[in-house]
């Protein structure tokens, strides 16, 4: 039997009756096309078509006719053949007819970064911390807009109304492959989290793709709504999607880890954090999407609001977490789960490959709280202010080059384009605040 052939028949005897063939739009949305076990060389050989203009992102810049190439190595099967049959998943690149990669693919997008990352003999490997909240339904299964419960970080029990639902969804991410690092209430009111081990960049886009679902398919069984929206409560945190990041050398060594210097830090770490810290605000539209992401990103939340790096406050952009030897990584605390993974993971690498080429000396590391300083202070400290809202994180990634680069001309300029249309949207709205507060005085 060819290799097909035994995966074929390895399916069968499990009882899979589709394929859900999957990528990641633009916008990272999920999509999913199912096909039958029928179909199977027709899938493997990536001939499956799909209508690339009913999808945010291909639409205008693609051909309207695109194919999808699964990667077998993402092959999984979850556990919930109760609600749609036996479905084996596989993560697809999106091509062109002629077998070219389409310009709107995020998954190519990023395996081109990586590309240029092994160029330079090195791989990068991400560790990322899931972040979302959990909300009652009505009888309509609409989420109920108040918090699912009033308790807070590493709180339990029946207080905790989400704890069955959190540890059901790590049992499920589990059984489908995951390590699993921590499972926990979080700080704010109805949120969770969970850590799952880190991994080479590729996968740990994809597996943070099935996270996502899991999440989401797990919460609607047990009734619940799971959301990622970065800040559903004014006066409550957010959710994140932090970014710890390493580069490992082709054999095996973490390359910003150094012995030898004072703080265990090499100066390939140093220089990535510069490059890291250089185009932050190029690419805060892409590691924090939605006009709503912005009202995560103030005082007092545990999300950064400067440029800076630091060891130990959480106030900063990117912290430095104490693990050394292996486990010596940068924290990237911008991300939060409405970006497309893809493209966060191949904007901050290009940003840090970037600072370790131009031995980018990142300014000193900021000791104390960013928001207890006062601007002067911030000033001399080389602490710059990330974008307030998408607007101006627009304006900044158009004036980023290496941005540019990266995501290349076609998918730059639609995803500005798509993103501007929302941010101007939502600046056209009269708000619920606007009224409450100037109606009846003005
Ligand atoms: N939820 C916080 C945020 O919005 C992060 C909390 C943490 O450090 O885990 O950034
Ligand atoms: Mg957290
Ligand atoms: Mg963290």
């Amino acid at each position: 039997l060819s290799g097909n052939e035994q995966i074929r028949e390895k399916l069968i005897s499990r009882k899979i009756e589709f394929i859900g063939l999957q990528f990641t739009d633009l916008l990272g949305s999920v999509k999913t096309v199912y096909a039958h076990m029928d179909e199977f060389e027709t899938i493997m050989a990536g001939k499956t078509m799909f209508d690339g203009s009913s999808v945010k992102g291909f639409a205008r810049v693609e051909q309207s006719e695109l194919r999808l190439m699964p990667d077998l190595s993402t092959l999984r099967v979850d556990a919930f053949e109760a609600e749609r049959g036996r479905v084996a998943y596989m993560y697809c690149d999106v091509l062109r007819p002629g077998g070219e990669t389409a310009e709107c693919c995020s998954r190519s997008i990023l395996k081109r970064a990586l590309k240029e990352a092994a160029r330079l003999g090195c791989r990068l490997n991400v560790g990322l911390e899931g972040e979302f909240f959990l909300f009652e339904t009505n009888e309509l299964g609409e989420p109920i807009r108040k918090a699912h419960d009033e308790v807070g970080y590493f709180d339990g029990g029946p207080a905790d109304r989400g704890e069955r639902t959190r540890m059901e969804i790590a049992s499920e991410m589990k059984r489908q492959g995951f390590m699993l690092e921590a499972v926990h209430h979080e700080v704010a009111h109805g949120q969770h989290e969970i850590d799952f081990k880190y991994g080479e960049a590729l996968t740990a886009a994809d597996r943070w793709m099935t996270f996502r679902q899991i999440v989401k398919h797990v919460a609607h069984r047990n009734g619940l709504h799971a959301s990622f929206m970065p800040k559903p409560f004014a006066g409550q945190n957010g959710n994140a999607m932090h970014c710890n990041q390493s580069l490992q050398s082709t054999d095996g060594v973490n390359v910003f880890f150094d012995n030898g210097s004072p703080d265990g830090l090499s100066d390939t770490a140093r220089y990535y954090i510069g490059g890291l810290l250089k185009h932050a605000r190029g690419m805060a539209a892409i590691s924090n999407p939605i006009v709503n992401s912005y009202k995560r990103l103030l005082p007092g939340y545990e999300a950064p609001t400067h440029i800076a790096w630091s060891s130990s406050n959480r106030t900063a952009l990117v912290r430095i977490p104490s693990a050394r030897g292996g486990g010596t990584r940068v924290e990237l605390r911008t991300p939060d789960p409405a970006a497309n993974p893809y493209l966060v993971f191949a904007v901050m690498l290009r940003a840090g490959l970037e600072g370790v080429a131009s031995r980018l000396e990142p300014p000193e590391e900021a000791a104390g709280n960013i928001h207890r300083m006062s601007a002067e202070e911030r000033d001399k400290a080389r602490i710059g202010r990330y974008p307030r809202d998408l607007h101006e994180a627009l304006d900044e990634m158009r004036g980023d080059e290496l941005i540019r680069e990266t995501l290349g001309p076609a998918a730059f300029e639609m995803y500005i384009s798509l993103k501007q249309q929302e941010a101007d949207e939502y600046a056209a709205v009269v708000h619920a605040w606007e009224t409450d507060r100037y109606l009846g005085r003005l």
